[in-house]
């Protein structure tokens, strides 16, 4: 039998509908059985020149082939870390560290994810100038504003590829042709893309690019920077020789093993897979649209990544329709629940123009590969009634 393309059914088999891969995914069963052996009879370090530590690093190699082919990238190119959130980190940091004899500018955009800046912010403290370019209402940056933003100065361009909230892609390959024309430091931030749709680091013409294994079915705790060549910027994680002397630290051995065998996977079912999705994203919008007033869809209406519908809810709180989600058995997410434990309205969906009443009434259901026409009826049929429920509840929603 064929191995399956992705996980036929959800992680939980007890009902539950999974509409949150934006956030994370569960481990495809093959990633997992690939790994298996890493964490006991193979665990040896890929850094020993006995036979057992020759030959996990002859799998790491392998892993790092499959990696790079996922963003059309050579193997030598890649960097493993311990998330997108260290490789992005890593990009803005690495840069600054790097370029501070060549400058002190850094162009970036107000819709990325917060490990980019929040990094940003911490190097304005330090005397950095961080230029926040804004978002149309969709959510693009524009690439005439990147160019209008260049500067003598600027060392680094960060902007992200497809955005975890609103699903929206940027002019990515546009705007890495003007930093190459400008010869200035390009990064991006693949995490939402990669494993999604074809990406190539060739054509984008990006010198850095992040992505992390766990938004395509690998595990958790493990990511990879592109750098297109060594030394581009300075390394953070110092104290071993490992990936060339630029990020030390003992290879998590299972982690990259199962990166390398969920990007083989992505790469190898991207174009039937990303149909798949799209279509069951457009189900669950029209069904919804069709049964609930005053709602609207935000995100870029075609320039998208498959699989995420974000929407505004009028007159109810993202976390409440969670809840009441939850109770039925379907998890998604929120704007404003993201930033856990804080109450602060998407960043991103301000950035894009929104209210901050809007911004409340976010809800984001992102599908991936456990889903079926039959989750997204099933959430057509119980989130017009979670609406109506709380609207009656709501202080704001005029009822009429
Ligand atoms: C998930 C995600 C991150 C963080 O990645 P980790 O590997 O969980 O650290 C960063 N940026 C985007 C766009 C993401 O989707």
């Amino acid at each position: 039998m064929k191995s399956s393309p992705m996980p036929e059914a959800n992680p939980n088999a007890s009902g539950l509908v999974y509409m949150d891969h934006a956030t994370t995914t569960p481990v495809h069963p093959d990633v997992l059985r690939e790994m298996m052996p890493f964490f006991s009879e193979r665990f040896g370090s890929p850094s020993q020149i006995y036979s057992l530590g020759q030959q996990a690093a002859e799998c790491v190699q392998e892993a790092r082939l499959q990696t790079s082919r996922l963003i059309g990238a050579r193997a030598k190119h890649i960097y493993f870390t311990s998330g997108a959130t260290e490789a992005n980190n890593w990009a803005v940091k690495g840069a600054a560290l790097k370029l501070r004899s060549k400058g002190r500018h850094i162009i970036t955009s107000a819709t990325e994810h917060s490990s980019i800046l929040d990094p940003c912010k911490q190097l304005e403290k330090q005397g950095v100038e961080v230029t926040v370019l804004p978002v149309d209402r969709h959510g693009v940056v524009s690439p005439d504003d990147v160019k209008s933003a260049i500067t003598e100065k600027t060392i680094l361009i960060t902007v992200g590829h497809g955005n975890i909230e609103v699903g929206t892609i940027n002019p990515i390959a546009d705007i890495g042709a003007i930093a190459r024309e400008r010869g200035v430091l390009f990064h991006t931030n693949a995490a939402q893309t990669a494993g999604k749709i074809e990406i190539d680091v060739e054509q984008l013409q990006c010198d850095l690019l992040s992505f992390s294994a766990h938004k395509f079915y690998g595990p958790k705790g493990v990511g990879a920077l592109f750098m297109a060549e060594p030394k581009l910027i300075a390394p953070l994680h110092q104290g071993g020789s490992q990936e060339r002397n630029i990020r030390g630290g003992t290879h998590n051995v299972p982690g990259i093993i199962g990166m390398g065998k969920a990007a083989e996977l992505a790469l190898a079912n991207m174009a039937e897979e990303a149909k798949r999705i799209h279509a069951l994203r457009d189900r669950l919008r029209d069904g919804l649209l069709d049964r609930i007033k005053n709602i609207q869809v935000v995100g870029h209406p075609a320039e998208r990544v498959p699989g995420n519908l974000a929407i505004t809810v009028d007159g109810v709180e993202g976390e409440a329709m969670l809840l009441s989600l939850d109770m039925d058995r379907i998890c998604a997410s929120s704007g404003s629940a993201c930033t856990a434990g804080t109450l602060d309205p998407s960043h991103v969906l301000l950035a894009m123009g929104l209210s901050h009443e809007q911004a409340h009434g976010s809800i984001r259901f992102s599908l991936g590969a456990g889903n079926t026409e039959a989750h997204v009826d099933h959430v057509v049929e119980c989130f017009p009634r979670i609406v109506d429920m709380l609207r009656k509840m709501s202080p704001t929603y005029p009822s009429k």
